[in-house]
């Protein structure tokens, strides 16, 4: 192997370490005693449950990421990735044509590979902690949907890129680059109506009080909204939350039947307006900008891997090909995703704290929008004491705790500023 390839196998197991060493301190940092501020919302029970359910994800985390990267480098080392293109190529198949059906097999090997931890994931430890409610059917149905998607969506796309690639010299990762973002484009505009409804069951909020308040609260921060859809989220989970999605016309409030269920009608409220405070502050926007400048960022190292023989040579591929700087990419992304992933997570924070602040200022308050976090917390069972290295690396909303103490201190200075809003429930699991 080259030096090149040694510096990417150094890469690859430092960032796996570095991982494992911020999950061993996210465990150490559980405290045994329950914060002050969610006093009164756990029972002594719940909370040590909270913690057992870490320790679970963690340690299957730890099952599933050393199985993968154990994959990858047998199957590198092992000279697969350049075993697989020698075989294709005796094919005498279009370019095009070879790199689809590269990327279909390693593609189909790590469907393989993921498979048994999903399943495990699914009916062993989601089950244990009584969130499962995914029965065969369904599982097995949502892959071959995902299979479907992935060949139908995912394939034609992988075509434009290695025919790009293939036919223009000069700038191509620019042409592709315009052409991933416009699919982008597309399919956040089409999956409200086209692609989520193939998983979930979206039916219209009835014209009750909720909706009318829900209404009438977007009127009043001059939000346009005509679309509120409960989703049947308890199809996989008991878990409970709520989106937006998509563009113009296509823009729908997503409630999860199981937030409906379990929340207030103020609670759920405040909860839309954190929701509706990433439109109104241009959130979405952003997040979408950074999506497609990664995307920028990633075709350009493409072009890069590409053309690079010392690269392939250190993955024992004897000839360059479009899609074998795809694959040298996927690996190289590994450690470099670290780095991005804290970036996106880092503007993801900042999105999250300026929301909780839309949705106080705008109604009236930060009691509601606390307990309303406080419910949740128990409800899924979260983690309420993260190492802030496990933060840095992986949370793209900012600790529970450290959420609820900001809304709980803007709550107090609106009070003392006189501008005092209605009254609201103190108690974490009071119904209105
Ligand atoms: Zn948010």
């Amino acid at each position: 192997m080259n030096a090149i390839g040694l510096v990417i196998l150094a890469s690859l197991i430092l960032e796996f370490g570095l991982r494992i060493l911020s999950e061993v301190l996210n465990l150490r940092s559980s405290q045994a005693e329950l914060p002050e501020t969610f006093k009164g919302c756990y029972d002594e029970g719940r909370y040590q449950r909270s913690q057992e359910y870490l320790g679970a994800r963690t340690r299957f985390g730890w099952c599933s990421a050393s199985t993968f990267l154990a994959v990858t480098i047998a199957l590198w080392l092992g000279g697969g990735f350049g075993f697989l293109d020698d075989r294709l190529r005796s094919w005498y198949l279009h370019p095009i044509l070879t790199g689809m059906l590269y990327i279909g097999t390693l593609a189909l090997l790590r469907v393989a590979l993921t498979l048994p931890f999903g399943v495990y994931a699914t009916f062993v430890i989601e089950k244990r902690f009584g969130f499962n409610t995914t029965g065969w059917k369904t599982f097995v149905a949502d892959r071959i949907k995902t299979a479907l998607l992935a060949v139908f969506l995912m394939g034609p796309l992988l075509a434009m890129i290695l025919g790009i690639f293939e036919y223009i010299n000069r700038f191509s990762w620019l042409y592709c680059w315009v052409g991933v973002s416009a699919f982008i484009f597309c399919i956040n505009f089409i999956a409200p109506r086209w692609i989520l409804p193939l998983f979930n069951t979206y039916s219209p909020l009835p014209k009750d009080d909720l909706c009318s308040a829900i209404l009438s609260y977007a009127r009043s921060i001059g939000f346009p909204l005509e679309n509120v859809f409960v989703m049947d989220g308890s199809r996989r989970s008991t878990k409970s939350n709520a989106f937006f999605t998509g563009f113009g016309r296509n823009r729908r409030a997503v409630l999860f039947d199981t937030l409906v269920a379990a929340h207030t009608l103020p609670e759920l409220i405040a909860i839309l307006a954190h929701e509706m405070a990433h439109y109104k502050k241009h959130h979405v926007l952003w997040s979408l900008a950074a999506g497609i400048l990664h995307t920028g960022f990633l075709l350009f190292l493409l072009s890069i891997c590409v053309s690079s023989r010392p690269l392939f040579e250190a993955f024992f591929m004897k000839q360059t090909s479009v899609y074998g700087g795809m694959v040298i990419l996927a690996v190289l992304s590994l450690p470099l995703d670290l780095l991005v992933g804290c970036l996106l997570n880092a503007l993801s924070r900042r999105h999250e704290r300026e929301a909780d602040r839309f949705a106080v200022a705008t109604t009236g308050g930060g009691r509601v929008l606390a307990d309303a976090l406080k419910k949740l917390s128990v409800h899924n069972l979260a983690n309420l004491t993260p190492h802030p290295l496990y933060v840095l690396l992986n949370y793209s909303h900012p600790p529970l705790l450290e959420r609820i103490q900001a809304i709980e201190k803007l709550d107090s200075i609106i009070r003392a500023s006189g501008s005092a809003p209605p009254g609201s429930g103190n108690s974490c699991f009071q119904r209105t």
